[in-house]
């Protein structure tokens, strides 16, 4: 997935901010964007310090029990501190990640039983037919898929922001 994390947390975000009604929106929106990203921040890593010598989709940071534990640990913590804007805050950055790691899996490898079965799942896949790589992911129709996510995501900002003012009788 190439454009639509970002979009993604927007969307997951604007879907559940009426209910988180007690935490600001702009925090809102900034757990729920940067948690649809962070999984890719190791990217850092795997260029800097790995050298590219392991699928970045291996590291911890894209092991969906990582994500599934820290919304455990946030929903813990509501349950502990029911006031707890941080609470919301962390669960949502976690739903961020696990989004992320959804839409990895249309066609990209997401080891889902990590680290207990060293197994990777895709949807479907993508064939290798041009240079360099990431053209194949381009041309391909899951790209569609990408646009239409980033697609809705433009179209409710811009109606989000410009709210239609109510018809004028003169
Ligand atoms: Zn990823």
């Amino acid at each position: 997935m190439f454009i639509a994390h970002l979009p993604s947390g927007y969307l997951l975000t604007v879907a559940l901010a009426k209910r988180l009604h007690q935490v600001p929106l702009p925090w809102l929106m900034s757990a729920g964007i940067l948690g649809a990203l962070a999984p890719d921040f190791d990217m850092a890593y795997f260029y800097l310090v790995d050298q590219r010598q392991t699928h970045h989709h291996q590291y911890p940071s894209h092991w969906p029990l990582c994500w599934l534990a820290l919304c455990a640990a946030a929903l813990i913590w509501r349950y502990l501190a029911p006031h707890s804007r941080g609470a919301v805050l962390a669960w949502l950055f976690g739903l961020g990640g696990i989004l992320h790691l959804l839409l990895d899996s249309l066609v990209g490898d997401i080891w889902w039983l990590a680290p207990f079965i060293d197994q990777p799942y895709a949807l479907f896949s993508v064939p290798a037919l041009y240079q360099p790589w990431w053209l194949n992911f381009i041309v391909h129709w899951s790209f569609a898929v990408e646009l239409a996510i980033a697609g809705c995501a433009l179209l409710l900002y811009r109606r989000r922001s410009c709210p239609s003012r109510p018809a004028s009788k003169h």
